[in-house]
């Protein structure tokens, strides 16, 4: 056992120094985040064997989802600068393992998953870890979470076509928002929200999951 703990930590440190490397991943608070979070236990046990947790690529987590590739974490987490205390909505809880990344970073995360299946295993998981400043709630990511709003951020973890208009309304004075949009072509956006208005930048290409409404089909 003792072995086994040995060699995902050290796989941990490789997939940290592969960011800083590889991708140019340079702030020190995600990357120290980062190699605090143990990433495989995130991935539901039926699909932990073989998965290469710690490898440059997205891992499946069951009901055709996927925990994003280390690099996209690393790059919205960094971009959005989330800092100790700060309130975030996240859209797609998936696995868990990206709201344990921003808690990791002392902010208090929501977070919405619509298949109820992964928002009862993120629970679990998160409760395992001992990470307290997340709640997560299943439902529909198109409402965003009415009663804990506003936020300083909002990160979206599936794909709508368009940027959903509750979502900014939800964003706090001076808040940011990351999220891919877009349909089999997408784009990462950043919103920044200054003086009432809405500031919109285009950001890499990427293929996340679809942003679903009301259930799976
Ligand atoms: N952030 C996750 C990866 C999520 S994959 C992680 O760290 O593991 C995207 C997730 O968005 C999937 O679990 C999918 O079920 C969820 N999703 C899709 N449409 C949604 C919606 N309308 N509201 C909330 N979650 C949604």
């Amino acid at each position: 056992m003792k072995i086994h703990d040995d060699a995902l930590e050290q796989a941990r440190g490789e997939m940290v120094e592969f960011l800083r490397v590889r991708y140019r991943i340079h702030d020190e608070r995600v990357l120290s985040a980062m190699k605090n979070v143990s990433r495989h236990l995130f991935i539901p046990k039926p699909f932990r064997e073989n998965s290469d947790a710690y490898g440059d690529h997205p891992c499946p987590i069951g009901f055709g989802q996927t925990i994003s590739q280390p690099f996209i974490v690393a790059y919205m987490t960094q971009t959005l600068a989330v800092q100790a205390g700060d309130k975030v909505l996240e859209i797609g809880t998936g696995s868990g393992y990206q709201a344990a990344v921003l808690a990791e970073l002392g902010a208090r995360v929501y977070t919405i998953e619509i298949v109820p299946e992964l928002a009862a295993h993120a629970k679990t998981v998160l409760a395992e870890q001992g990470i307290r400043n997340v709640e997560v709630r299943c439902g529909d990511g198109y409402a965003g979470w009415p009663e804990h709003a506003p936020f300083d951020i909002i990160i979206g973890t599936c794909a709508p076509e368009e940027v959903p208009p509750v979502l900014i309304e939800q964003l706090a004075e001076g808040g940011r928002m990351m999220l891919p949009v877009g349909g089999r072509v997408q784009r990462l956006q950043i919103l920044r929200k200054r003086e009432s208005r809405v500031v919109l930048e285009e950001d890499l290409p990427v293929r996340f999951v679809p942003m679903v409404r009301g259930g799976l089909e």
